[in-house]
């Protein structure tokens, strides 16, 4: 009887350690999303298809060259860990990277300078306001920012070292090409537009400078921020700037070391914190993923490890996210149980 029960728990014993373990085949089963070729093929097909016909929200006009970009553009595309691509609809059409480009000026400020000189010098905190929350700005010294708000970003620019604008938007230039793997280009259409009405961006420097939070000229890093916020991607450029960050800083197609792999969970977690602005909270509680939007309609979601996920759809919500990419990387994240807290 009694060594019935010891066999017993010895039994129930295994099997727990068996299930802990990290080779366990449990928790393969609980984790391992799918990178198969033919189910990544299909989700992103049935994204697009799902979601073409939503017209929720508007292109951004507050920059007036956004609001001419034609608002039926629709791309999706998973970029794997592994460089294999998978797309539907329009994926190939240049947007301005607007504030998907934040991210990765922060992470070149990390590989310069290290990722405690983000938390030092700009901060880490998701601001809770929308993207361009003078009141959060104003009140930086309380709560700090972080560098996927304009303020933040800002700062960021600052930070990157060089002798002269010209230099300093030329790295940005080059490490966001590194990134993606091709050549990129400003939008000068767009460039221009916002450059003559980006006074909102130019008070958030001054009050910067007011703050010692500043780091180069205060309006030169606003014309560098804004030449940044310019440079025109396609969704599937995109996606591979994203899968460099999900292959620890290796871009997946040219096989290049662009960022140390010890930056990259900082600058998912910059996301999964502040990617969604004003909505990041909601963005963490449905979908789970890291991930920066931007207003000309760019979404990039990182699966760690795996994948990145793009969507492309130039009509924005109130918070500046783009409706049918948010939607469409929810849909795929969710069929391949990506959510990074499990689930
Ligand atoms: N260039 C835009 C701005 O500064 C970026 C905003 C965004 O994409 O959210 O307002």
């Amino acid at each position: 009887m009694k060594s019935q029960k010891s066999l017993r728990r010895a039994v129930v014993l295994l099997i727990f350690m068996v299930a802990v373990s990290p080779m366990s085949p449990f928790r393969a089963m609980a984790r391992e999303v799918s990178t198969d070729p033919a189910t990544l093929k299909r989700l992103v097909q049935e994204a697009h298809a799902e979601f073409k016909d939503v017209k929720e929200g508007k292109p951004a006009d507050y920059i007036p060259e956004l609001a001419k970009v034609p608002p039926d553009l629709f791309g999706v595309v998973i970029v794997t860990a592994e460089g294999e691509i998978y797309t539907a609809g329009d994926v190939d059409h240049p947007f301005t990277i607007q504030s998907v480009s934040k991210p990765f000026t922060a992470a070149l400020v990390m590989q310069e300078q290290g990722d405690e000189a983000i938390e030092e010098k700009i901060g880490v905190e998701p601001t809770g306001q929308k993207f361009n929350s003078i009141l959060a700005t104003q009140i930086i010294e309380d709560i700090s920012a972080n560098p996927l708000v304009n303020s933040g970003a800002i700062a960021a620019v600052s930070m990157v070292r060089a002798k002269s604008a010209g230099e300093r938007f030329n790295k940005i230039l080059k490490f966001d090409e590194r990134l993606a793997g091709t050549k990129l280009n400003v939008i000068e259409e767009v460039y221009k537009s916002e450059a003559a009405t980006n006074q909102r961006n130019r008070a958030h420097a001054y009050i910067l400078e007011a703050e010692d939070r500043i780091y180069s000229d205060p309006i030169e890093a606003v014309d560098v921020y804004t030449r940044q916020c310019s440079i025109g991607v396609t969704a599937k450029q995109l996606a591979v700037m994203g899968a460099t960050l999900a292959n620890n800083g290796v871009n997946p197609i040219t096989q290049e070391k662009v960022l140390d792999p010890n930056h990259v969970p900082k600058v998912l977690a910059l996301m999964m914190m502040a990617g969604f602005y004003d909505e990041s909270g909601e963005w963490a509680y449905t979908a789970g993923l890291p991930a920066k939007t931007g207003v000309g309609g760019g979404i990039v979601a990182v699966v760690p490890g795996k994948m990145a996920i793009v969507g492309f759809s130039p009509r924005v919500n109130d918070a500046g996210n783009s409706v049918r990419s948010a939607k469409a990387i929810e849909y795929i994240a969710q069929r391949l149980g990506a959510n990074v807290f499990g689930g």
